[in-house]
């Protein structure tokens, strides 16, 4: 099967890739986050897991995690895109004891530096009445801070401000960016500058040679 592991720091353009990638190549996305919140309605015993490590603001560990994804890759034959896993080293040796010979991996990572992502998500509004998400500097709204679909003003995530913005960009620099070398062989890399619709133009042609 085909699973093709998405790279980069917070604000890379990841997710938006991944929305575009699974349409054009049929792939179940795997996203992180979603998962370990399915995991918790559906009150399984690694749900349970999830919940008290949440609630107790601890990371959940490696090992659930693997768990989580084996689960999405034994439900989803026809080929997976991960979004937010592999995380660490740890959890990267885990998703090759996963794969079989037959399996096609590839790795494309979004490379931004850390201005780009914090200008990027510091610039970033939601509409808190259908979700829309806008960028005051690349994709601003039609009339100034109101949603072009429902006219409710925009607000900023708590999340998005500049300092959260870069102590995430530390972790990622600790935990994840050490996989950039440990798929050196293969790598995709896309400048994650780039719109939405230029990254997906440049990794099509090595997903699917024609
Ligand atoms: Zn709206």
């Amino acid at each position: 099967m085909k699973i093709v592991v998405l790279l980069g720091p917070p604000g890379s353009g990841k997710g938006t890739l991944a929305a575009s990638l699974s349409e054009h190549l049929r792939l179940a996305v795997f996203v992180i986050g979603d998962a370990l919140r399915a995991a918790i309605d559906a009150g399984s015993k690694l749900g349970l897991k999830v919940k008290s490590a949440v609630e107790a603001g601890r990371l959940v560990d490696d090992e659930t995690i693997l768990a989580l994804a084996r689960e999405f890759l034994r439900t989803h034959p026809e080929g997976v895109l991960l979004d937010g896993f592999p995380r660490t080293i740890r959890q990267a040796e885990g998703l090759r004891s996963l794969l079989s010979a037959e399996d096609d991996l590839h790795v494309i990572y979004l490379d931004a530096s850390e201005e780009t992502v914090t200008s990027r998500l510091s610039s970033r509004r939601v509409c808190p009445g259908c979700g829309e998400i806008y960028n005051m500097r690349f994709r601003p709204p039609k009339n100034d801070g109101v949603c072009d679909n429902c006219g409710v003003t925009l607000i900023r995530r708590k999340d998005d401000t500049e300092e959260v913005i870069r102590e995430r960009y530390r972790v990622y620099l600790r935990e994840t960016a050490p996989l950039v070398d440990y798929f050196a062989d293969g790598l995709i890399r896309v400048d994650g500058n780039l719109s939405g619709d230029k990254a997906l133009e440049s990794v099509r042609g090595e997903l699917c040679p024609a």
